[in-house]
């Protein structure tokens, strides 16, 4: 049994900070304590690990990323298409599991991931995350910007949905069908949504997505037909603005949009969450700003909620939690650096 002491950040309706121990073993918390009675693994203010929930780790391999985002990602011809096809295939898993393990060193324990690449794709993303703790969402796509019923199938066995790039960059009668594909197999559904242009928000919910990644460049009216349709936006606040854009987020938080945090492409981002965080909370200052618990939840509570993740620190629950060296404040915690985690818990803890 091994035990971490400190301000323990926890969430029924709202955030608090309590003074306990936390037991954990095998990677399960046994009990929450009051107070400090045994010599901890360590001592500090112990927060759930963080969910990044949109990656692209597939393109962690491209080096000199810089351009416009029709030149870097936008399929078939952008950069990114460009050199993974001629990467060896070592080369394209060896990246991925190093962006894996940079983001489970940054404190995040769950991911979601649009793969590039059709059945080829998957196949890589599978291999990269093999015996790593770090879990993920896959959402995978057909090679071409075409639908193939086989190829379809064959994708869906190996991962959670399909992720696309856009309705702009699709025939729509041939996205509807993959979509339609993905809905009938009980899979997830989702695509990056008004981010180079504004996008027709009736033609993209006719899709029926499970969440929209972006949302950038859309209108005050199509935030609230997505907000009024539940349906999940996930920002990239950081990418956005690698391509000039600032996402409003108070505007969307207002218009009653659930959001959640990601940090998109690896060949533009790292994937640490803990600057993701920081950035969005910033970023949100142009447009009036939100309160530092806002953004937490965006990488925590809302995901958990989302994902049907059992994220909290509870006891009986999983040991996913973080020592961080900081104060017990949100606010402190928004600011906060994964260069401060003394502690990431788990069935592998480790003390950093
Ligand atoms: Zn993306």
């Amino acid at each position: 049994m091994k035990y971490v002491e400190g301000s323990v950040l926890q969430y029924d309706d709202r955030w608090r900070f309590t003074k306990c121990t936390v037991s954990f073993e095998n990677g399960i918390i046994k009990k929450i304590l009051d107070g400090s009675n045994r010599k901890p693994a360590a001592r500090g203010v112990i927060i759930p690990k963080l969910v990044n929930a949109h990656t692209h780790i597939g393109d962690a391999v491209v080096k000199n990323a810089s351009g416009t985002l029709e030149e870097l990602v936008a399929p078939p011809n952008g950069l990114k298409f460009r050199v993974l096809k001629e990467c060896p295939d070592k080369e394209i898993v060896d990246a991925m599991k190093k962006t894996a393990d940079d983001m489970f060193f940054s404190g995040v324990s769950f991911f979601c991931d649009f793969r590039e690449f059709g059945i080829k794709g998957i196949n890589q993303l599978n291999n990269a995350l093999k015996n790593k703790q770090i879990k993920c969402v896959k959402m995978g796509r057909p090679e071409k910007l075409e639908y193939h019923r086989d190829e379809v199938n064959e994708i869906l066995g190996r991962c959670d949905g399909i992720g696309v790039s856009s309705i702009s960059d699709w025939d729509y009668p041939e996205l509807k069908k993959l979509a339609r594909h993905a809905k009938r197999k009980n899979k997830m559904f989702a695509l990056h949504v008004s981010e180079r242009t504004r996008e027709d928000i009736d033609k993209v919910l006719d899709l029926r997505p499970d969440f929209l990644v972006h949302m950038t460049k859309a209108s005050e009216s199509d935030l609230e037909i997505a907000a009024d349709s539940n349906v999940p936006v996930v920002v990239c606040p950081r990418s956005n603005v690698f391509f000039g854009n600032i996402p409003n987020i108070p505007l969307m938080i207002k218009k009653g949009l659930m959001l959640m945090l990601g940090s998109d492409n690896a060949m533009i981002n790292n994937p640490d969450m803990f600057t993701e965080m920081e950035f969005a909370y910033k970023v949100s200052m142009i447009y009036g700003g939100v309160s530092p618990e806002t953004i937490f939840n965006m990488l925590t509570v809302n995901t958990w909620k989302f994902f049907k993740i059992q994220g909290g620190i509870e006891e009986g629950g999983p040991a996913d939690f973080l020592v961080l060296n900081t104060h017990s404040s949100m606010d402190a915690i928004v600011k906060c650096s994964s260069k401060h985690i003394s502690f990431i818990g788990g069935k592998k803890c480790m003390k950093r």
